[in-house]
């Protein structure tokens, strides 16, 4: 499977659609997703192109990689849900139902989050 262009998240980083756009670095950028599933719901992507956790994993330079964890706590520290809790999540192909094919770590807080799966 080869890297779409036309993703969401790759016109996302060209500019060619909005977002509300709340950290940025040398390798990613996050942003509020669209339809949130908790009263913060973050999206951290890198700037790269990947297609998903497993792409990322395996092809992503060392300092894509440190930056990106990095980033993580970045952003949550940002919005003080290192003090509450939060949770992440990376989902890989279509068992996980994958929606967008650009690698992207959810970050949800900000109040108490359940079971972490559904049924
Ligand atoms: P996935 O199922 O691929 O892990 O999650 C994709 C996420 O992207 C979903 O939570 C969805 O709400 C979000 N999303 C889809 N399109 C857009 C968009 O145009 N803007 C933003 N900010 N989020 C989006």
């Amino acid at each position: 499977m080869s890297y779409d262009e036309n993703n969401v998240f790759s016109k996302i980083l060209k500019g060619e659609i909005p977002c509300e756009l709340i950290y940025e670095d040398d390798f990613s950028i996050a942003f509020n997703d669209i339809n949130p599933q908790a009263k913060k719901h973050i999206l951290l992507i890198p700037k790269g192109k990947y297609i998903s956790m497993d792409d990322f994993s395996e092809k992503a330079s060392q300092n894509e990689l440190i930056s990106f964890f990095r980033a993580i706590g970045v952003v949550a520290r940002k919005f003080d849900l290192d003090k509450t809790g939060y949770r992440i999540l990376a989902n890989h192909g279509p068992d996980s139902h994958q929606e967008v094919p650009h690698f992207h770590v959810h970050i949800l807080g900000g109040n108490s989050l359940g079971p972490l799966i559904a049924r």
